[in-house]
């Protein structure tokens, strides 16, 4: 019998063993179990080991069982542990961000832990006491009931609903019974009925299959990439399916799911959050429907544990719609996982630990469960994409669009020429104002995209050199003209723009750059009778904000949709026919390998919105560098260009796919400290990595929330063992967190950043 536990508590140390006494075939590994640590602070743990090794130190003994048990299933505890040493944290830290916080009470006293312990919300059940459960007592029960008359009237209204009368032990839930609860509680009182609680999610989790769904006939090319997917699923794991955007591949999957829910396999369809979109739930549902959990960020903790209880109570069949984080859902007899828009920055989460990347996470847990896994994009990641065409992945496309749609015309318009032969009135070319004059007289909508939000980013004085900066950031401050304030993006902060410069008592400072909320105002001036929306994090404050500016827009109540990256993706506007991008540039220039990768993408997305349902879509893309090759490959359609010329750049750098990077950051508020914890980290780095490492250095934004930032990125050729060298790093940084000085420093690394 094993004396011991190691149990995983949700803070970042840990394991911790636990003493057990003769518990062990009640506390098997995925149990929660209540636990102290330290003095007096208790949590809810998970029992993840047992074992007879002694520890050195002298152990507690571990507390009482926790109501919902188990927690996890022995899939997810395999995909915890390797999620914890691919991202290099500890399973506490995964426990921490992939358990609901309603199932995972921590540090709290006694008291307050049996207040907070998650109970689940119950359904009253009645069935035949077990003393009357043959047809003897049962009758006898009845003549006894013969002058007590509701309680008779009661007893056979619970027997009449089963076949055998209920001798086997069936149940009804209460409410289905027409007694009142005096009649049920002197039935049980002489034992011939009994209640007991179900809870509600398991019950949930039991409902009916349904084996047909309706959906879409596909088109000709659409069934061709169908087949060849379920072809490619014969033999590989992962498949990737490029196709164009409004080419229906929403529809493909849903043949795919329909498969699989019919054979009682589950399957998650990820996406971005902006991209899950009301629109989408909808069509989904009116296929799937009561088969449907949609899991996302604006969902109260309750009703997360509860789909998450739904989920580990189930046996299969089930399909979820969620973003990044529901990869941590329990999902039951896994037969695939959909990655929307795989190349979406956002399934990596950049804090806190653990640092993942979901689309990453899904091709191994497919690979793990023996699901597949599809991963689709109009313009999948060079990552993905390399995988695909080497062999490692199977590979799809799809490039027409579906039925009379047709690809937009793409305009590039010189916004420098422009400006010099007067040809552009505030922020707009001539190329885009004729355009969405000629739009609007034919009642046709036009959508303008500007990847920044407010009013200005930049608030300047005329005369001296004085800029609105974040005193806790090392960014500057963006005016938002709505409030009259100005704000940090990074943390926040925000004050009143001042009337005049604080250094130099200069009236009206400028307001620089270019944000929606200025492009709204200007649309307005040019265009005085257009109906404008705004869709950005400043006007979708609420969820219902949200779907009334999308709704207004999709029935033909706006002309004009402005906004950030909040309307590139998901949406099918069908009287949607002119794109504008105002600025290209600021995408163009940001500094990263991946700048022009994802420049690519971004205008494809937005572009992809145009003439989604007819043959007259157009864009038109302003930027001052319009033989960019980037602006040529978006114009031309030309992803493989985009890829090609990338790969050249990488391969030159050992950037991704030709190598895997792994940043070290550090933090602290001491500048001095942080840069010497930096500089002693690197050379540590360096005597066992040499070349391959670069920096310390800051990172573009250096001071964030009163914090300053260093990094360290350490790049490593393929086909070394990335396992070893992630050994290695992180007994440097433990010997950083035992220094008598730099421990003091917050370390952490970022595996694969984005
Ligand atoms: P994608 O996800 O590739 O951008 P969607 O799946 O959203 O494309 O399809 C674009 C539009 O075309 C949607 O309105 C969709 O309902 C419609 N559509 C695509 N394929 C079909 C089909 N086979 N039958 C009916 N409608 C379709
Ligand atoms: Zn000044
Ligand atoms: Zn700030």
């Amino acid at each position: 019998m094993q004396q011991y536990a190691d149990i995983v508590v949700p803070i970042a140390r840990g394991p911790f063993t636990f003493h057990i006494g003769d518990r062990a075939d009640e506390l098997t590994p995925g149990t929660g179990v209540e636990v102290e640590i330290g003095s007096r602070k208790r949590y809810m743990g998970i029992v993840w080991r047992l074992h007879d090794d002694k520890p050195k130190f002298a152990t507690k003994a571990v507390g009482r069982t926790m109501t919902c048990v188990p927690l996890l299933n022995a899939m997810q505890m395999r995909f915890w542990e390797w999620v914890a040493s691919y991202y290099m944290c500890t399973l506490g830290d995964v426990m921490r961000f992939a358990l609901p916080s309603a199932l995972k009470p921590s540090g709290l006293s006694e008291e307050e832990l049996r207040r907070d312990e998650y109970r689940p919300a119950t359904v009253s059940h009645i069935r035949l006491g077990s003393a009357v459960r043959n047809a003897e007592a049962l009758h006898a029960a009845c003549e006894s009931l013969k002058r007590s008359k509701a309680q008779y009237k009661a007893l056979m209204e619970l027997c009449s609903h089963f076949e055998d009368g209920g001798l086997s032990g069936g149940s009804l839930p209460r409410s289905e019974l027409s007694a009142s609860s005096q009649t049920i509680k002197k039935l049980v009182d002489k034992g011939i009925i009994e209640t007991y609680d179900e809870e509600a999610a398991v019950l949930a989790a039991t409902r009916e299959h349904r084996q047909k769904y309706e959906t879409a006939t596909l088109t000709p090319a659409q069934r061709k990439a169908l087949d060849e997917i379920r072809h490619s699923f014969d033999t590989r794991e992962c498949t990737l399916l490029q196709g164009v955007t409004g080419s229906g591949k929403t529809e493909i999957y849903m043949h795919l799911i329909a498969d699989m829910l019919a054979g009682g396999r589950s399957v998650l369809y990820m996406m971005p959050e902006i991209a899950m979109t009301s629109q989408l739930v909808a069509r989904i549902r009116a296929v799937f429907g009561h088969r449907v959990t949609v899991y996302h960020s604006k969902m109260s903790d309750r009703h997360r544990a509860e789909v998450y209880r739904r989920l580990l109570a189930s046996d299969g069949g089930e399909l979820v719609l969620g973003v990044r984080s529901a990869i941590f859902l329990p999902l039951p007899s896994p037969g695939l996982i959909i990655v929307d828009e795989e190349h979406d920055a956002s399934y990596k989460q950049s804090d806190p630990a653990p640092r993942y990347n979901a689309r990453d996470c899904a091709v191994w847990l497919a690979h793990a469960s023996g699901a597949r896994c599809l991963l689709a994009s109009a313009t999948p990641s060079i990552e993905s994409y390399v995988n695909a065409t080497g062999g490692k992945y199977g590979f799809v496309t799809l490039n027409e669009r579906y039925g009379s749609a047709l690809l937009p015309r793409i305009t590039i318009s010189d916004s420098l020429r422009a400006f010099k032969r007067g040809e552009r009135r505030l922020h707009f070319d001539k190329a885009l104002l004729d355009r969405m004059t000629a739009t609007l007289a034919r009642g046709r909508q036009v959508m303008l995209f500007q990847n920044r939000r407010g009013f200005a980013p930049w608030v300047e004085c005329p005369q001296c050199s004085w800029v609105a900066k974040c005193p806790r950031c090392s960014v500057t401050l963006t005016y938002h003209k709505q409030g009259g304030r100005m704000q940090c993006h990074v943390c926040g902060y925000s004050s009143t723009a001042p009337a005049v410069c604080p250094k130099c008592g200069t009236p009206s400072p400028r307001m620089l750059g270019l944000g929606t909320e200025k492009v709204e105002e200007e649309t307005a001036t040019l265009f005085p009778d257009a109906r404008i929306l705004r869709l950005d994090r400043d006007t979708a404050t609420s969820t219902s904000r949200y779907e009334h500016t999308v709704t207004d827009f999709e029935r033909g109540a706006a002309d004009i949709l402005v906004g950030t990256q909040m309307i590139t993706k998901g949406f099918d506007f069908p009287g949607l026919e002119l794109v504008g991008i105002l600025n290209a540039d600021n995408m163009l220039n940001f500094p990263d390998f991946r700048a022009s990768e994802r420049a690519y993408q971004t205008m494809t997305q937005v572009a992809g919105r145009a003439g989604r349902s007819g043959p007259d879509g157009e864009v038109v893309i302003q930027t001052s560098q319009p033989d960019h090759p980037v602006i040529r490959q978006v114009q031309t359609l030309d992803y493989e260009g985009m890829v090609n010329m990338q790969l050249a750049e990488r391969s030159i750098f050992g950037y991704p796919p030709y190598g895997r990077l792994i940043k070290i950051i550090m933090r602290h508020r001491d500048e001095r400290l942080l840069n010497e914890t930096a500089a002693w980290l690197a050379a540590r780095t360096r005597e066992l990595f040499g070349n391959r490492v670069f920096g310390p250095h800051a990172p573009l934004i250096e001071k964030a929330g009163g914090e300053s930032f260093m990094e360290i990125m350490l790049k490593i050729e393929n086909g070394t063992s990335a396992a070893k060298v992630k050994e290695r790093l992180a007994k440097i940084i433990s010997a950083a967190s035992r220094h008598a000085n730099y421990k003091r420093v917050t370390v952490f690394c970022d595996i694969d950043p984005q």
